[in-house]
């Protein structure tokens, strides 16, 4: 879909004076297309360090997940708001090195969505955010290095062990991948980030593969205490 990026950008002026620019997460009026206003910003959490508690591999976060963070996440991925994957990009992009410091670009490799999901939502916001990152100057895009080869039903209700049964073998990187990812630093891109199945499936896979390491980064990331009250469980969320 990188095509309706580029068709928005391309009609930007024209939108800015037909639709002026509106803060998608409350709204109210803004100077830019592409910000938050301030009092949505003031709400935004940000992380200090990078391990997130549970998690096993360091984890680079823009945000926690909070209700904030999950108005952005909902609008980007179920709300057509698309042109969200250059402001969610930027914001994981102000907390990764620039590839150009480091010997070897790192593969941005995103959370892969079944086929079924792909088509019903039209793209995959992991994928996206991983273009992105890629044209800010954090590394080589490489958007299906891992595949879905099942629809995974909803975990919801289960436990961890059944969890990761459910993801064991839906998730595998793709053969005609796997040479690539051999001796590189991988980051795995996802939207929201949770030390659940989903994210340890990825993570599984990818060492499979062989890379120097791995890290996750992620637009928010899920921390205990800080998850929005308005869901029952994060991950139900995430796999939809
Ligand atoms: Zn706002």
């Amino acid at each position: 879909m990188a095509w309706v990026a580029q068709l928005v950008r391309g009609i930007q002026p024209m939108v800015d004076i037909v639709y002026p620019p509106r803060c998608p997460a409350c709204g109210d009026a803004i100077a830019d297309q592409q910000g938050l206003c301030a009092a949505c910003w003031s709400t935004l959490e940000i992380p200090d360090g990078e391990v997130a508690e549970g998690a096993e591999v360091p984890v680079i976060a823009a945000t926690y997940y909070n209700d904030m963070s999950r108005k952005l996440v909902l609008a980007y991925k179920h709300g057509g708001r698309i042109a969200l994957s250059r402001l969610l990009a930027r914001l994981i992009a102000a907390r990764l090195p620039d590839a150009l410091e480091t010997a070897a670009p790192p593969l941005l490799v995103p959370v892969p969505l079944h086929r079924w999901r792909l088509w019903h939502r039209g793209f995959n916001q992991a994928a996206l955010l991983a273009d992105e990152l890629a044209k800010l100057g954090k590394g080589e895009a490489l958007v299906d290095g891992l595949i879905r080869r099942k629809r995974t039903p909803s975990l919801g209700g289960l436990g961890r062990e059944a969890r990761d049964r459910t993801l064991a073998g839906a998730i595998a990187v793709n053969p005609a991948r796997a040479a690539i990812l051999a001796g590189r630093n991988v980051v795995l891109v996802d939207d929201v980030f949770t030390s659940g199945a989903t994210s340890r499936a990825c993570i599984s896979a990818i060492r499979e593969a062989r890379p120097i390491s791995i890290t996750v980064a992620c637009f928010a990331r899920v921390e205990a205490g800080i998850a929005p009250a308005k869901h029952r469980s994060v991950e139900d969320h995430v796999q939809l």
